[in-house]
């Protein structure tokens, strides 16, 4: 990769990452950012750092083993990355926030382990589809790892209980789309409790995935 372009993936992550806390999709320190490099490597938002105030330069590089290479140490939820990474060879980048709504659809009672969120919206099923639940780890747990590979090959977003979802995409941009796309979509659930909204079918659903297919 030249340096020109980790230069514009580094100025990426900062700008993306502070719109997401601007908007209040992230808070404090949680929260993190991954992009694939070329050298099969990865950029990684460094451990204790506000998305708001990312510095480009300072951002971790990690080696094609996931080991830090480079700039500050990385994030301590980088094992969550790998995990995704290693059953997703077509994604790019991979993007974890303990965003509100979206915890809170990951505490409710009764949600579907094996689809968290309804097909509430077309753009829902087209970049996320079905959201499984992984069951709660203490953070920073290897197991957490195990349970998120478990489930990545089959899905590009898994949401864990009590703590956040984990998003990955073929581009940065994209995964922060799906992100978003989440969350809101989280919102909507909550709004819609005990209303019994109509939800899309499982035709239109099928529908969606034949014409819009996800990584
Ligand atoms: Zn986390």
């Amino acid at each position: 990769m030249s340096l020109h372009d980790e230069n514009r993936l580094r100025e990426q992550i900062a700008t993306l990452g502070k719109s997401l806390f601007d908007r209040g999709l992230t808070m404090g320190s949680s929260g993190n950012i991954s992009v694939r490099t070329d050298d099969g490597g990865w950029l990684m938002t460094p451990t204790n750092a506000c998305l708001g105030r990312l510095d480009p330069g300072r951002i971790s590089r990690l080696d094609r083993d996931g080991g830090w290479k480079d700039g500050d140490k990385p994030t301590k939820e980088s094992f969550l990355h790998m995990a995704m990474y290693a059953e997703r060879p077509q994604s790019e980048a991979i993007v974890h926030l303990h965003s509100t709504h979206s915890v809170a659809v990951s505490c409710l009672p009764g949600i579907d382990p094996c689809d968290c969120i309804p097909p509430l919206t077309a753009y829902y099923v087209m970049r996320v589809g079905k959201l499984p639940l992984v069951p709660y780890h203490i953070p920073g747990d290897e197991s957490l790892g195990d349970a998120v590979k478990g489930l990545a090959g089959r899905h590009s977003a898994v949401l864990l209980a009590n703590h956040g979802p984990v998003v990955a995409g073929k581009s940065l941009e994209a995964a922060v789309y799906a992100t978003e796309e989440l969350e809101e979509t989280a919102k909507l659930f909550l709004l819609l409790q005990g209303k019994n909204p109509r939800a899309l079918t499982p035709e239109q659903v099928a529908e969606l995935e034949a014409r819009y297919p996800r990584d």
